[in-house]
């Protein structure tokens, strides 16, 4: 585009950037904020430099945690049911599977899935953690809340032949989330008899 103002060419070029958002979408955020004359793009700012600076990974199940701590508030959570535990892809489906309210153990994320068509191989994502993890003998079960997709349950079958070994329950959610569909985009009741209705592996 023409005659645009290199900072506010920066901010849609951002914004176009960003999952779900088109170069409409990003202009139209863009004017917003330039006309907006409220705090709206200073509190933006802020939060954005933090997100990174303040934010770090739990040490026992990689999901977020405030920068400075070992470990999430999940995972610090002794009421939590200790022999569970839900392996997902992203922070994000630890999210979901919370606002559900159907499930109480802990969590492991993965943050990735298992894909050799675009190289993603088990020692590029937490898949060693995991399990050591299970190898504690901590764990009665294991739940694979990948996503039902090629790589969601190529990452499962991966997870359930090197469990094998360990006496651990290998359960899938069942597949009433819509098929290749994504757990963030799973309504309560979805995921509620998705969890309800895991089965063996
Ligand atoms: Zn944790």
């Amino acid at each position: 585009m023409a005659n645009i103002p290199a900072p506010v060419q920066n901010l849609i070029d951002a914004f176009s950037m960003l999952p779900g958002i088109g170069p409409r979408t990003a202009s139209r955020l863009t004017f917003f904020l330039l006309k907006n004359n409220t705090d709206i793009a200073q509190k933006l700012s802020t939060a954005l430099m933090n997100l990174k600076t303040e934010t770090a990974l739990c040490k026992e199940c990689f999901n977020i945690t405030l920068a400075g701590h070992d470990l999430c508030a999940i995972c610090e959570n002794d009421q939590r049911d200790q022999h569970e535990l839900c392996v997902v892809e992203t922070p994000m489906d630890v999210i979901v599977l919370e606002q559900s309210g159907g499930y109480f153990g802990k969590y492991h994320v993965l943050h990735g899935l298992l894909s050799p068509i675009e190289g993603i191989n088990p020692e590029d994502i937490r898949l060693a953690p995991l399990f050591e993890r299970v190898a504690t003998g901590d764990y009665k079960e294991v739940i694979i809340a990948t996503n039902p997709s090629m790589e969601g349950d190529a990452t499962a079958l991966y997870i359930r032949q090197r469990l094998e070994p360990y006496h651990v329950r290998i359960t899938r959610l069942a597949r009433g989330l819509p098929s290749g569909g994504e757990l963030e985009y799973a309504d309560q009741n979805t995921l509620l008899r998705a969890l309800s209705g895991r089965q063996e592996m």
